[in-house]
């Protein structure tokens, strides 16, 4: 593939800058009529399409760094700089076409749109970035190479994870992911023990506390890897431990983090995480389920009442970070919520009842789910459930503080999230490009068509633009813990582009992509779930991305 010039990648440049001072004065406009941010209830269409346009433009310039930083290193690579162009004016396009359709909610005069994303030259760039022949010969470039990633990544031991842990994968994971499917298994112990073993479980956790102490980029490219050959059998497994490693960083006392941190890092200990009820999902701040002070057998503690909903997990989970209300009064509503260790014996089958010796009970019923099979995702009853007082998260200066940990845990959760998107969606490109290369049709391959090769090439440029939005949020999150901002652009894109990517992906396979025979049937029912879980598409838009960027 030819090299841009000097000239093609300043143009890209150009057409970066243009869109993202657009989408900058139009933050600007929002900031103003939404009262800091105050105000995105009444203003929440609008708000929405500026989130998903400055997560765009993130993702774009994500894409720009990196072949920036492989030119740098001279690991050029001509197909990305390619995909950043292409990518570039995508998004420039559809943001123009945006400002056209709703002038007055952008509020940009006709003078400076014809400065920025109407200026000719800006208009000609995009035009020429998004020619169907330049987006097809980075098709035919993905179906040769047959979709592989070989990225370039500036950290040797990012790479050097990266290798390895695909090795894992493919040898471990990728050949009981179609089974485990089909049967809706549970993840096999082995399985977990082998995770375990390799420390897949305490990535992030320090050193100190018995990780790896790698970081999140490490375990970003971790997750990637194995999601790509399941999400549910392998790439989610990790998902559970991060988020209450991330709320025990924060808040935990240091007995809690010297008791809990190195369990879950060795993986003696599996979490499964309970914030949603059956009736409380997006509204956080209104979880109901109640953790009343009370003493059982001469021990302090607290007695759990209610029910959760979609605890992935929870039946093989040692135990369950939980999100209850202690204080009685409703109109606390956050300042009312305390997170708990709640231990619990594991379970393998679908339902479950856990009794204590002291008279309360807990029990459990999996959802039936088209995907994300092999975790199992379970309804809770809490009937006078005993917690004792010290797994009341930060003990006595915890009471009350349990969203904030548990949203500091989700960041976490979310970045996680990026990187099981970008894994499932690479495995969609992969299979996609295989199929492409050996089915033929009229007398020659699918992926010699040009609209295969237009597809191939549109999907390859966003499993990309994902992958390094992601990264520069794990990168981002390495410097600091406290964002979150970036890991919610980093989910709420990557998931985005796994259900196109896989939906896609299964259009090219043609009626056999809707058989479960082929693993891109899995991969879609798979994606379908990224957009729910973690502050669900519009939430995530609305409540976190909009009120971040709005916020003065
Ligand atoms: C397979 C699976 C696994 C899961 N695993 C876990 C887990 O392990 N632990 C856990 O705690 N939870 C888990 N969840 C739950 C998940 O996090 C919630 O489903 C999600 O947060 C959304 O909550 P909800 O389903 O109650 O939707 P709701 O909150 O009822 O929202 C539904 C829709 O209403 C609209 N809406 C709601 N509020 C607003 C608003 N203010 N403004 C605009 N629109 C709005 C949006 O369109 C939204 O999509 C899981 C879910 C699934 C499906």
């Amino acid at each position: 593939m030819a090299e841009l010039t000097a000239n093609e990648l300043a143009g890209v440049e150009k057409l970066i800058v243009a869109t993202e001072t657009v989408v900058r004065e139009a933050l600007d406009v929002a900031r103003r009529s939404t009262d800091g941010g105050r105000g995105i209830d009444d203003a929440q269409v609008h708000c929405e399409r500026l989130a998903y346009a400055a997560t765009e433009v993130a993702a774009v310039k994500a894409l720009l760094a990196y072949t920036q930083s492989a030119a740098a290193h001279e690991h050029k690579d001509p197909a990305v700089d390619e995909m950043a162009g292409i990518f570039a004016a995508e998004v420039a396009l559809r943001l123009a076409a945006q400002v056209d359709a709703h002038a007055d909610a952008f509020g940009l005069t006709d003078d400076r749109v014809n400065q920025t994303l109407g200026a000719p030259e800006i208009k000609a760039l995009a035009r020429a970035f998004s020619s169907a022949a330049r987006v097809q010969a980075i098709g035919r470039h993905v179906i040769e190479q047959r979709g592989v990633n070989h990225c370039w990544i500036v950290e040797d031991m990012a790479v050097m994870s990266r290798d390895s842990v695909r090795q894992f994968a493919e040898a471990e994971v990728m050949p009981i992911a179609a089974r485990l499917h089909q049967h809706d298994e549970l993840i096999p112990e082995p399985l977990i023990a082998k995770m375990a073993e390799l420390g897949y479980f305490g990535m992030s956790v320090p050193e100190e506390f018995g990780g790896g102490g790698m970081g999140n980029l490490v375990m970003i490219i971790t997750t990637e890897e194995l999601s790509r050959a399941s999400l549910a059998a392998a790439g989610s497994l990790i998902t559970r431990p991060e988020i209450l490693t991330k709320a025990l960083l924060k808040g935990g006392t240091a007995a809690q983090k010297t008791k809990w941190l190195p369990r879950m890092a060795s993986g003696e200990v599996m979490v499964g995480i309970s914030v949603t009820e059956p009736d409380i999902g997006s509204d956080v701040a209104s979880v109901a389920c109640r953790a009343d002070a009370g003493e059982v057998g001469g021990k302090k503690g607290y007695l759990i009442n209610g029910a959760k909903a979609w605890c992935t997990f929870a039946g093989r989970a040692d135990v369950l970070a939980l999100l209850a209300r202690t204080d009685p009064d409703m109109k606390k509503g956050a300042r009312g919520l305390s997170l708990f260790i709640v231990e619990k014996d594991p379970f393998t089958g679908h339902n479950f009842e856990m009794r204590q010796p002291t008279g309360g009970v807990l029990a459990g019923k999996a959802d039936a789910t088209p995907g994300y099979r092999g975790m199992h995702s379970y309804t809770l009853t809490f009937d006078n459930y005993f917690v004792p007082a010290e797994n009341l998260v930060g003990e006595e200066s915890g009471l009350g503080k349990g969203f904030y940990l548990q949203m500091q845990g989700f960041a976490g959760g979310r970045l996680q999230t990026g990187g099981r998107a970008t894994g499932l969606a690479q495995a969609a490109l992969e299979r996609t490009a295989e199929y492409a290369n050996d089915r033929k049709q009229f007398g020659q391959p699918i992926g010699s068509f040009q609209l295969t090769q237009y597809k191939l090439g549109r999907m390859a440029t966003h499993v990309m633009a994902a992958r390094q939005l992601t990264y520069a949020a794990a990168r981002t999150m390495d410097t600091d813990e406290s964002i979150a901002l970036e890991p919610a652009m980093a989910k709420l894109f990557a998931s985005d582009v796994a259900v196109w990517v896989t939906q896609e992906g299964q259009l090219v396979h043609g009626g056999w992509g809707y058989a479960e025979e082929f693993a891109i049937s899995r991969y879609v029912v798979d994606a379908l779930v990224l957009t729910i879980f973690e502050g669900v598409k519009p939430i995530l838009e609305l409540k976190v991305i909009a009120r971040n960027l709005l916020g003065t």
